[in-house]
């Protein structure tokens, strides 16, 4: 058969692709086991349709339906590893997107909650986490700044989408001791990339470094 000897190369530049993206993670900060290791079991490939599909393993965002972008993996494992869900945890994401950082939050906590303003995204996301047999994740269609009251509180919360300030709803149905990371600012300017946690009076914040996000916009979308 002709695609035998073929299949051979490719398991090599599998292989070799693998190496490079998660050297490419380590040197960009991700240093933590488990999100690499996560990061290492799923694909980010399943997440990129079309044209873009062969630059999965390329450090940076790309292009998905209804003019969004799948984030940078480097920045995906940064806010990975800011959140540092653990096994026992309720976590929602804000901004659903490709399904890629729900599918890494799912190796890492019980449940992951998302949702995005775009039902099209939603699907196609569910289509994935289907397909790769991943039975944690629940994704719905909604505003997420409301967050999702008939399953807060939440351990953790992880916004990936920017706002000119942590929406009030997603800080009140984060536990106490629990963590939100959230881009802040202006949509088209560089964002800061915060850490909140819920102490048992009040919040503290943290800024963790730069971003870009796309911004988080009011109400469903069209598709
Ligand atoms: N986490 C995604 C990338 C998200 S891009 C991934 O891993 O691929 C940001 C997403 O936030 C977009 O899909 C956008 O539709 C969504 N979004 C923007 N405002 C929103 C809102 N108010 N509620 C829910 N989703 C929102």
């Amino acid at each position: 058969m002709t695609e035998e000897p073929r299949s051979g190369d490719d398991d090599e530049t599998r292989a070799e692709r693998k190496m490079r993206f998660l050297f490419a993670l380590r040197s960009r900060g991700v240093t933590d086991a488990r999100v690499l290791t996560a990061m290492e079991r799923i694909d980010r490939g399943h997440f990129v349709r079309n044209i873009f599909a062969d630059r999965a393993y390329e450090d940076m965002p790309l292009p998905i339906a209804c003019g969004q972008t799948i984030s940078q993996p480097s920045v995906v494992g940064l806010m990975t590893q800011a959140l540092n869900p653990g096994p026992r945890d309720t976590v929602l994401e804000v901004g659903t997107g490709s399904g890629y950082q729900a599918a890494i939050l799912s190796q890492l906590a019980r449940r992951v909650y998302t949702v995005d303003r775009y039902r099209r995204l939603v699907r196609e996301a569910v289509e994935v986490f289907d397909a790769l047999k991943i039975t944690n994740i629940t994704a719905l269609a909604a505003d997420g700044s409301f967050g999702l009251p008939d399953q807060a509180p939440f351990d953790r919360i992880l916004v990936t989408a920017a706002a000119e300030d942590p929406p009030g709803p997603l800080l009140s149905q984060l536990k106490t001791g629990g963590i939100m990371v959230v881009p802040v600012g202006q949509s088209d300017a560089v964002q800061s990339l915060i850490k909140v946690t819920r102490l048992e009076r009040g919040y503290d914040y943290q800024e963790l470094r730069p971003v870009r996000f796309v911004p988080l916009v009011e109400g469903l979308g069209s598709e």
